[in-house]
């Protein structure tokens, strides 16, 4: 079974997408959680946070900045918005791709459920 999102990077599998460079590509998620759900993918396929390595350093810096640029765009730098990356079970990490959860629009609990 190939990795779901190396497939949507690939282009094989549709996505909703928001943003794409030669490093990494943002789609709206399947099953939002907020008004605002985008999913911020690294190109490069990385299992997940505990395979992240120093080599990693200017990626995992650009999916955030990006994150922070589609925020802007999409009008949430006023009111706010959330980045989260899940990692295990505890945390509900389901698919084993890296990725980094970009939700706004509406007001978010804290602590997460
Ligand atoms: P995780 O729980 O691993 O942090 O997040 C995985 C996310 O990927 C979930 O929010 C889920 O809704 C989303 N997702 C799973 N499969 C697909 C898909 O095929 N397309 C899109 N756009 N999102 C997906
Ligand atoms: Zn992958």
């Amino acid at each position: 079974m190939p990795c779901l999102f190396c497939e949507i990077v690939a282009g094989r599998r549709p996505a909703r997408m928001v943003f794409d460079d030669d490093q990494l590509v943002a789609f709206h998620d399947i099953n939002p959680q907020a008004p605002t759900h985008v999913l911020l993918v690294p190109r490069k396929h990385i299992t997940s946070l505990l395979d992240l390595a120093p080599e990693d350093d200017a990626l995992a810096g650009s999916l955030v900045r990006k994150a922070r640029d589609i925020a802007r765009d999409m009008g949430l730098d006023e009111r706010g918005f959330r980045l989260v990356m899940n990692c295990g079970d505890d945390a509900g990490y389901s698919v084993y791709h890296i990725h980094l959860h970009l939700l706004g629009g509406r007001r978010l609990e804290w602590p997460p459920g």
